[in-house]
């Protein structure tokens, strides 16, 4: 894997795709600049080298062309701030404005080019935009694996433009490294904790650690459609009625390859969807009509922290149940402190996808775990299909 490490940028443009995809507020201040930090020891390194940077990002979805609210013009006061220099803007992202600020730009400059997504051809791939976008700088560097898994213009398309002077930024090199540790190289027992909402959203990553976990934990309402699969009475709960095949499908499978899969044996019922709701915790094979689970019981809590307590590799995406109140967090919490117990006693975290890192961060412990991916949906679909057009771009 070639990164920036690899490479002396003096004297180079070097054309680098971020993820400057941060929330606004109504006011347009960055809310959250998680996304831009991360870019920073990229950006760092090739103007210490003597080069100068180009930054391309999108900025949410705008649907038709140029729209205000979607300006990376936004961003550009907080970045000048984080570097700690001025930051030039061209107000697109191809045509005379954005060569002519490109062909302006010196050794040690920054310059932000205005939102990628204001051009329809950068969804699509379109060649003939990516190849306007290449002509300019002299290399190209992705460091945005949030968007790893499209196959945009600037995620992908454009390094076919860039046969020798392509490589990763360090956010792109430390998420695969971390990913490729837990899915080439984990120590065992490696076991994976899938939460979340739905079956549905979570088949293919199942079918595919099941090939390579010892130990498969099932929480979030996901592992309703397990519970009713076998047979179990689910009240109201969340249920896919057209994946209890599926489900049972899934299990026979872990089963024939040794695979340890553990579902919740008791959950915190609640008889509305509220954090005010009554509540109770009962068999989860028992929930009384008009009820619904909304997290995993203690007993499974403690199962389950008994399995990440043994393990040495851990791998996590989704809640254990509606984190967000108060009354039906107390499961993900658990298995939050048990991973990083476990994690304290050397086992390797990675903790993925969006609501596990929402989670992790409500708990303050970002930095008491292995790692924390940034690219929910591309961390999954990597794991899901073993690679990102974004990544099989730059390494071909
Ligand atoms: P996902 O995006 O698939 O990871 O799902 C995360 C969402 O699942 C969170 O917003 C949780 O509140 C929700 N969730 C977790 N457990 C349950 C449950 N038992 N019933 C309903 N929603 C749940």
């Amino acid at each position: 894997m070639k990164t920036v490490k690899d490479y002396n940028f003096s004297g180079q443009k070097a054309l680098v795709r971020v993820d400057f995809n941060v929330p606004l507020d109504a006011g347009y201040n960055v809310t959250d600049d998680t996304r831009m930090r991360a870019a920073l020891p990229t950006i760092n390194k090739i103007l210490n080298d003597g080069g100068a940077v180009i930054l391309m990002s999108h900025l949410g979805r705008p649907k038709d062309g140029p729209a205000e609210k979607y300006s990376l013009k936004h961003v550009l006061a907080h970045l000048s701030k984080l570097l700690n220099k001025p930051v030039a803007f061209a107000a697109d992202c191809i045509g005379d404005v954005a060569k002519n600020a490109a062909n302006a730009l010196k050794s040690g400059e920054v310059l932000l080019l205005e939102n990628l997504r204001f051009h329809k051809e950068e969804e699509k791939g379109d060649v003939n935009f990516a190849k306007q976008l290449s002509e300019l700088g002299t290399f190209y560097v992705n460091d945005a694996f949030g968007t790893a898994h499209r196959a945009h213009a600037s995620t992908a398309i454009i390094a076919q433009f860039f046969p020798n002077n392509k490589c990763f930024g360090y956010v792109m090199s430390g998420e695969l490294e971390s990913v490729n540790k837990v899915l080439t190289s984990a120590e065992k027992p490696f076991t994976a904790i899938m939460g979340g909402a739905k079956v549905s959203d979570k088949i293919l990553i199942l079918q595919q650690l099941i090939n390579k976990a010892d130990n498969i934990i099932i929480g979030g309402g996901m592992a309703f459609t397990f519970v009713k699969a076998q047979g179990g009475n689910i009240g109201k709960s969340l249920v896919e009625e057209d994946k209890l095949d599926t489900a049972l499908a899934i299990l026979k499978d872990a089963k024939a390859k040794g695979v340890n899969i553990y579902i919740p044996v008791d959950a915190v019922i609640a008889d509305n969807f509220a954090n005010d709701a009554n509540k109770q915790t009962v068999d989860i094979k028992a929930i009384p009509d008009g009820w619904m689970g909304l997290d995993i019981g203690p007993e499974t809590e403690k199962t389950y922290a008994d399995v990440i307590a043994n393990s040495k590799t851990i791998l996590w995406n989704g809640p254990m149940g509606v984190f967000e109140m108060s009354s039906f967090e107390h499961g993900t919490k658990s298995v939050a402190e048990a991973i990083v117990a476990a994690t304290k006693k050397g086992a390797y975290s990675l903790i993925g996808g969006g609501d596990s890192v929402a989670a992790v961060n409500k708990y303050n412990f970002a930095n008491e775990v292995s790692y924390v991916s940034t690219g929910g949906g591309a961390l999954l679909e990597y794991i899901e299909s073993g690679s990102l057009p974004g990544v099989e771009a730059v390494e071909k």
